[in-house]
């Protein structure tokens, strides 16, 4: 199967598979597994913090990211279809009694500063304390521009909020603007990673940020049931991951723009701004949209279509692959051809 649905789904390789195997191991909640301290000293070292945890998932990771940085009543502020506020299932309400305030964000992924200002409350008893902000990087695929973050550092600075930066594909974004991890991190107090995306590692995440917060964020993990034993084997992989498949990114990069063109040229819609990582996301008829999955599983192309379909190229997914969905694409659109000519017949007769 040519498997478009996201990047998580992709699978470790054989040299991967071997550093797995070898790897040192200890018990982690003792602070023993030597390749689980390898890996958070060197995932620390690259976004230039102090400290990092290893997680076994990106939302565990942001949720200890959360209460470790807010208590009971207090609140963050994060993007409308931000994945901390959207896709975690509450986890940060329902667990730390932490209130999030969602913003839209810009086009663009950012958070305009203007209306984080706005909604920054008061110290006054009717509201809850705001605490941080948390913007997400890249944010369905888009790079967040290197001088937004420097003026949400200063922002969060000059108005006593922590800064957090939801990660989990932020290696693609330093890829794209061609700068070292700590270029982005620098602007942020915290930062989680997810290295079973692009990454190509089986399990794993790492929170990162200074040596007395991942302390306090140690005891979250435990709490939450993230305290792993010998999970050095998960770390080896992680750490093959970062060794090997971090510059590679920018073929799927390049694979994701070229099949951003290509279905162009069939007439698709493709919705800004494209392709800037591995992602893209095309507008569909929705005559098409409730076709197009099915179609396509029959003839071994897995995708999440819809009105809105996205396409997320990644480590197990080559040149070859793209151009025979390509090629499908176009039968697809030849067999939709009757329909829309049909929906033409109709608009005429209004
Ligand atoms: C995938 C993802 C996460 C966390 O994912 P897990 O599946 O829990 O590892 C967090 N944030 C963003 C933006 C993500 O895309």
């Amino acid at each position: 199967m040519i498997d478009l649905r996201s990047d998580t789904v992709t699978r470790p390789d054989e040299g991967m598979r071997r550093a797995m195997a070898a790897a040192p191991v200890g018990d982690d909640v003792y602070g023993d597994d030597p390749s689980v301290n390898l890996l958070e000293r060197e995932i620390a070292e690259r976004a230039g913090k102090e400290a990092a945890l290893f997680l076994p998932t990106g939302t565990q990771a942001n949720l200890v990211a959360l209460l470790t940085h807010c208590q009971r009543g207090e609140e963050y502020i994060a993007g409308q279809k931000a994945h901390n506020y959207l896709f975690e299932a509450g986890g940060a309400a329902v667990l730390g009694s932490i209130q999030p305030q969602p913003i839209d964000a810009a086009p663009d992924g950012t958070l305009p500063l203007d209306i984080v200002a706005a909604v920054i409350k008061a110290d006054d008893v009717h509201f809850a304390r705001t605490r941080l902000l948390s913007l997400e990087n890249t944010h369905n695929g888009k790079v967040l521009p290197l001088e937004y973050l420097r003026q949400a550092w200063e922002f969060t600075r000059a108005r006593k909020l922590a800064l957090h930066i939801d990660g989990a594909r932020i290696f693609n974004a330093a890829v794209a603007l061609n700068v070292p991890l700590s270029a982005l991190s620098q602007y942020c107090d915290t930062l989680t990673v997810c290295f079973s995306k692009g990454l190509g590692a089986p399990v794993g995440s790492a929170l990162c940020g200074s040596a007395e917060y991942i302390q306090r964020a140690r005891r979250w993990r435990k709490m939450v049931g993230g305290g792993m034993r010998q999970a050095g084997i998960l770390a080896e992989g992680v750490r093959y991951a970062l060794a090997h498949n971090v510059d590679r990114l920018r073929e799927d990069h390049d694979n994701a723009a070229w099949m951003a063109q290509q279905l162009a040229d069939l007439g698709v819609t493709i919705l800004p701004p494209g392709a800037q990582t591995n992602m893209l996301f095309v507008s569909l008829p929705d005559e098409q949209a409730a076709r197009l999955g099915p179609w396509m599983r029959e003839r071994g192309v897995l995708l999440s279509a819809g009105p809105v379909t996205r396409l997320v190229t990644h480590i197990n997914i080559t040149r070859a692959d793209l151009t025979r969905v390509v090629e499908l694409w176009r039968e697809f659109q030849e067999s939709c051809a009757p329909s829309s000519s049909g929906a033409a017949q109709r608009a005429l007769y209004g």
